[in-house]
């Protein structure tokens, strides 16, 4: 099986390295989730491949830095308008790789091309400054320069817009970019690496080094000083570890990593509001998000009402095949994340948790989960403090604002925390004390081009979107000049 596509020259199956095709000597399959069938054979690259790609970033870097910010401005530009020419077949990709539904890939395609055209013209007010005179025969002033090579190591639930986060800042900068995507779903960063050349990008500028075992390419990329920044994306685990490898090359770096988001819904909340968005928070993407609310948190006044009006929405989720029109629930992306949301489901029922809705997967040879509500749910349990990465809704029952904000805060993770209620001091006053870079009160719509994303504690270091994001990518560098 393949991906039907318009233009199947997107469906770039070797690496991409120097503006050419990349082939290596192993080959892996890229399973459909829904169907579990291949849709494509890539090429296995390794560390070698990774170093001719570093190597490749390193030399396109010395032209690539010297061209104006109109001109790299204007190439991007070009690029968003290539990817929304192609969208169609790019949703197909993603839908085909990931599982997710045809309208989430559709969107997250669209986001790729709004977010480089905004980069696009936020690169061109990358500014230094000219500092007063501190003596009459002396001039101070800051340049902004591109670090270098930047690697982009990204995760499979949003494989377009991960690498596209990355690697449009490093290239609208100045920078050159090595990608590494997730095994699991390589063709979509591929297809949009064919589509960076067709744009004009010059060759070496943006690599991809797809490999089914990321650990010797991803050491490859840690230890060599030629990469000046490395960007991830993905599980704190992996961060941790990858943060502690860069540190022999004092790399910059930014890592967007895993979130145990709570989800605080006050007895003057509007309900339709707060189940509506509760929904959003927990199955978008088949509950396979960073920002997932992992723990609702509701008031006893309303506990019940609310609960039964979750439980009411999600049992009317359609899932199946990401790319029938009609499905808004994926497959889970492999079985491990399957028997991942069984054992927390396992600890939570023995610890006295009960079902409203779904609870198991939808048979034993597919990767479909049924969209899952469990009530009464304790501190003591697993699902507490464990990313849980699936469609499954954990609520917990609360009486005290004191006690809500403690549990709340009562994990390393802090990356989006969400708050609902009618009143706005209650609301400004959690918006301020509860510990994560991102915040939806009243809202769950928490992500634009120009808004600040990123965790606080261990879910991460930087900063991606917003006014300074491509601040990242750069050296502020402190010019002294002598007259
Ligand atoms: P993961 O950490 O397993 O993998 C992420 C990437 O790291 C993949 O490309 C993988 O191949 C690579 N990798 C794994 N081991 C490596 C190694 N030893 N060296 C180099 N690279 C290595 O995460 P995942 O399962 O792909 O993604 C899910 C996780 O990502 C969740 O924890 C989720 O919260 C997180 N995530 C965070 C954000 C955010 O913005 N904060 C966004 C999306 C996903």
């Amino acid at each position: 099986m393949s991906i039907s596509l318009a233009n199947p020259e997107l469906l770039l199956q070797e690496g991409w390295i120097d503006g050419r095709p990349a082939s290596g000597e192993r080959r892996f399959d890229i399973l459909n989730p829904a169907t579990l069938e291949s849709v494509a054979t890539v090429s296995d690259l390794g560390a070698g491949d990774a170093g001719r790609a570093i190597a490749a970033a390193a030399e396109a870097f010395t032209t690539w830095k010297t061209l104006s910010m109109q001109e790299r401005s204007s190439l991007i530009a070009d690029w968003a308008t290539l990817i929304d020419d192609n969208s169609a077949d790019l949703a197909r990709i993603l839908s085909s790789e990931n599982g997710k539904p045809l309208s989430e890939a559709s969107g997250e395609i669209g986001q790729c091309a709004s977010l480089l055209r905004w980069y696009a013209q936020e690169a061109l007010r990358l500014t230094g400054a000219t500092l007063p005179w501190q003596s009459a025969g002396q001039r101070n002033f800051t340049i902004k320069q591109p670090i270098g090579v930047a690697a982009c190591i990204t995760p499979w639930n949003f494989p377009a817009a991960a690498v596209i986060v990355k690697a449009g800042a490093a290239i609208v900068t100045g920078c050159t970019c090595v990608a590494k995507p997730s095994e699991e779903t390589p063709l979509i960063a591929l297809a949009l690496a064919r589509l960076s050349k067709m744009a004009g990008v010059p060759d070496g500028v943006f690599n991809v080094v797809p490999c089914r075992n990321p650990a010797a390419v991803g050491d490859a990329i840690c230890a060599s000083p030629d990469v000046r920044m490395l960007s991830f994306t993905g599980s704190t685990k992996v961060g941790k570890q990858l943060y502690s490898a860069c540190g022999e090359t004092l790399k910059r770096i930014t890592l967007e990593l895993g979130g145990n988001a709570p989800f605080v819904v006050f007895d003057d909340a509007d309900l339709d509001t707060a189940v509506a968005c509760a929904v959003n928070a927990r199955f978008y993407n088949g509950g396979q998000i960073c920002v997932g609310a992992n723990r609702f948190f509701v008031h006893d006044a309303i506990y019940d009402a609310f609960a039964d009006r979750l439980a009411g929405k999600v049992s009317q989720l359609t899932i199946g095949n990401g790319l029938d029109p009609s499905t808004q629930i994926g497959p889970m992306i492999n079985r491990a994340a399957i028997g991942r949301l069984e054992r927390l489901i396992d600890d939570s029922m023995s610890k006295g948790a009960t079902i409203l809705n779904g609870g198991t997967r939808r048979d034993d040879e597919s990767l479909f989960f049924l969209p899952t509500v469990l009530s009464n749910m304790q501190p003591t349990m697993a699902a507490y403090t464990t990313e849980i990465f699936g469609p499954v809704a954990c609520l917990y029952r609360f009486e005290r604002e004191d006690d809500v904000l403690q549990k709340a805060n009562d994990t390393q993770a802090g990356l989006a925390a969400y708050v609902f209620s009618g009143n706005p001091r209650r609301l400004l006053r959690f918006s301020e004390a509860l510990e994560a870079g991102v915040i939806g009160a009243n809202s769950t719509n928490i992500f634009s081009n120009d808004l600040p994303f990123g965790g606080i504690k261990q879910s991460g270091l930087g900063r991606e979107h917003g006014l300074h994001c491509l601040d990242e990518y750069v050296e502020t560098k402190s010019v002294c000049l002598g007259l």
